[in-house]
């Protein structure tokens, strides 16, 4: 190889190996551009660009070796056969083209490789066949091993190029492939000059050299032709295939009708709009467009009077809206128009500019053609908290804009109440709760009433938001059902409370709290299981409590989720029983563990004969059933004398603790702890 790169540097015209290199790097490239064309075309296409693949292919090799030839500074006279020149042209072009084809054909396992070998074996057949076609005043001699080197190389390194080509890992494999080739080309070349030498036979004739750069340049002028034709067809490919793409996407969004977007496109402005109204504090807009009588243009005036009246009204909007809006047709006469406001005041002028947009009669078919049009109006995140909600909500608006002929542009609510506000607000607050880490929980022990030892303990959410502070979970859970995030929420208060748990001082029961939605999920007990393994807490120290109006809002769904989570060995407790309406018929379908008392009763006992005989008779209910009752609310001590003497063996309440921080509960666990056992030892 030394021998080879001295070669290079001593006898050689610097200027022109430069041209040769740069003529085989734009030839390189643009081959593999034409082949990539060719790999990812079928018939007769595909032909075509093998046909271009091939001519730009073949005359940059050819170019790129008379240029290295000319470039060769011999002192000895040069005279080169025009005959067998053009065959070496030919044998480029035809060899590489063939060998192209042949690796993109798909033939047999390795056909990028064989058709890369084709490929260098008709590099070197030009190499050689050129070099037959100079005549040197001197003595020739071949180094037969550096021939058979120079030819294994350009094989070996053409079958590299394209299997690169075919089989790219990334996407510089093309530009790898491109590189493999021009190596092809450079090391062939030079290792084949590099086995030749030469013995003058007669001096020097000076006076050729000017009509050998004449030569150079003229080569170099045909390979810049035919590989400039190659670059062209690339780029006006390249442009076709963009402008191709662009209409493809402008299709599949597009209203062919009116010119519009259509409904994918809105579904997708929905989205996107939503999105730019939670980042930037915004509101968003979304109008909903029907006519009143457009079946009567169609029934009157037929389809096409109709076809024309639609698409005259989609080009006026189309003009008429402003930046930030935008407007889709969503099949036959309905339309919606969408706006992103940010100031105040321009909804008003917004929904004057669309009504004259679409009510103001337009030309169609010759005539002035109108029709009364009606607009349901929503605006996010006032009158929905997602895009299916203000979709559902701008549906309604629409439909009393349709019912009331004196009013044809209806808000979504027109007097929305304080308290449905503050809802709204906290469900937009409460987006990403878990993520900014303002949740805790916090633990309510349970004690048995007997020993006034504590037997468990209940997990109560807590949010505490950095602007309103601490939000009771009475106001935000109903919100977060609402908007499906109690899914996230429920999650990680079971994983919280179980970790937690899983590390207090005694092995004692928690209770977790399950929502109506969460009891809905199919796959609860598994996302349960999973959180328990996670923690390390054993099945048995769980108890989930769920109240009777989740449980009976799909009683055979929720029945069924509860039976597998039994069966995985989670207790099942009956919360706020009591409080509905059919407090047995829950009784009937699912066997609980235990039955939570609802703290209302407790309040009661002091001035109600029938709270406390109701109570009495839950007990007593539980006691027959077997199921253990627990009383909620307790906050006096007459109502825990009561309870003891009517044989409740548990109950939780303030009177005995407030809900507490995982740190006080288990401060609270150990020193009742010690407590015990001083008594059990007989001190204290
Ligand atoms: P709940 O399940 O009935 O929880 C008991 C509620 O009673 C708690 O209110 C607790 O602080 C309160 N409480 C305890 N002892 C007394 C007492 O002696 N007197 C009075 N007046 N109240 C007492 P909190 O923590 O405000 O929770 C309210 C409700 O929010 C809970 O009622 C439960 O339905 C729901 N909730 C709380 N945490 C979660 C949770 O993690 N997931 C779900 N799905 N709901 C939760
Ligand atoms: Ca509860
Ligand atoms: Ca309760």
């Amino acid at each position: 190889m030394s021998y080879v790169l001295s070669c290079i540097a001593t006898e050689h015209n610097p200027f022109l190996v430069a041209l040769a290199a740069l003529m085989c790097v734009v030839g390189a490239w643009i081959s593999f551009s034409l082949f990539r064309r060719a790999r990812d075309t079928r018939g007769s296409t595909r032909l075509g660009w093998l046909f271009l693949n091939g001519m730009a292919s073949g005359a940059a090799v050819w170019c790129t070796h008379f240029i290295a030839i000319l470039a060769y500074e011999t002192p000895l006279g040069l005279k080169i056969d025009p005959f067998l020149t053009v065959l070496s042209l030919v044998l480029a072009i035809v060899g590489t083209g063939i060998g192209f084809g042949m690796a993109s054909s798909g033939w047999g396992r390795f056909a990028p490789e064989a058709g890369g070998a084709l490929v260098g074996a008709a590099i070197a057949g030009m190499h050689y066949l050129g070099m037959s076609a100079l005549d040197v005043e001197g003595f020739v001699e071949w180094t037969p091993s550096m021939v058979a080197a120079s030819v294994a190389l350009a094989v070996g390194l053409g079958a590299l190029s394209l299997n690169r080509a075919m089989r790219p890992l990334t996407r510089w494999c093309h530009h790898g492939a491109a590189g493999v080739f021009f190596l092809a080309v450079v090391s062939l070349h030079f290792t084949g000059v590099a086995a030749l030498t030469i013995t003058p036979l007669a001096p020097v004739n000076p006076g050729q050299q000017p009509a050998l750069w004449a030569l150079a340049f003229a080569v170099a002028g045909v390979g810049t032709l035919v590989i400039g034709m190659g670059v062209v067809t690339a780029l006006i490919d390249l442009r076709t295939r963009s402008l191709a793409d662009a209409d493809r996407v402008r299709l599949s969004t597009s209203d062919p009708l009116t010119g519009l977007g259509n409904r994918s496109q809105f579904n997708r402005a929905l989205e996107e709009g939503c999105s730019w109204a939670d980042a930037s504090n915004g509101q968003f807009c979304v109008v909903l467009v029907d006519f009143d009588d457009f079946k009567s243009i169609n029934q009157l005036r037929g389809y096409s009077a109709g076809d024309a009246f639609l698409s005259a009204i989609g080009a006026r909007v189309m003009e008429g809206l402003q930046s930030g809006e935008a407007g889709m047709r969503l099949g036959g006469d309905e339309f919606v128009v969408v706006k992103r406001l940010s100031g105040n005041g321009s909804l008003q002028d917004f929904l004057d500019r669309l009504r004259a947009l679409f009510t103001d009669s337009v030309r169609a078919s010759g005539t002035a053609l109108s029709c009364p049009a009606c607009m349901g109006v929503a605006i996010y995140p006032d009158h929905g908290l997602s895009s299916s909600d203000l979709l559902a909500n701008v549906g309604l608006a629409l439909a009393r804009a349709k019912q009331d002929k004196l009013s044809p542009v209806q808000f979504c609510d027109t007097v929305m109440d304080a308290a449905e506000k503050a809802r709204r607000t906290l469900g937009v607050l409460l987006r990403g709760v878990v993520e900014r880490g303002e949740l805790v929980v916090q633990f309510q022990p349970q004690f048995d009433l007997d020993t006034g030892t504590i037997s468990g303990a209940e997990a109560l959410l807590r949010w505490t938001h950095p602007v309103l502070g601490s939000v009771s979970p009475a106001d935000f859970i109903p919100v977060a059902e609402e908007s499906g995030q109690i899914v996230a929420i429920g999650e990680w208060v079971l994983r919280e409370a179980c970790r937690h748990a899983a590390a207090w001082p005694k092995p004692l029961k928690v209770a977790v709290n399950l929502s109506a939605v969460q009891l809905r999920q199919a796959d609860l007990p598994e996302r349960v299981s999973a959180i328990l393994q996670e923690t390390g807490l054993p099945v048995g120290r769980l108890e989930l409590e769920v109240t009777e109006t989740s449980l009976m809002a799909d009683p055979e769904r929720s029945v069924a989720v509860l039976r597998r989570l039994r069966e995985t060995g989670v207790s099942i407790a009956l919360d706020d029983f009591g409080t509905g309406y059919s407090a047995l018929a829950s009784l009937q379908v699912f066997s609980f563990d235990r039955l939570k008392l609802d703290k209302s009763f407790a309040g009661d006992l002091a001035q109600s004969k029938e709270a406390r005989a109701i109570l009495k008779t839950v007990l007593m209910l539980g006691q027959s059933l077997s199921i253990p009752v627990l009383a909620e609310g307790v906050e006096t001590e007459p109502q825990a004398a009561f309870l003891r003497a009517a044989g409740c063996p548990t109950v939780q309440g303030f009177l005995y603790s407030r809900p507490l921080s995982d740190e006080a509960l288990c401060a609270m666990i150990a020193e009742q702890d010690e407590a015990g056992f001083r008594a059990a030892v007989g001190h204290g």
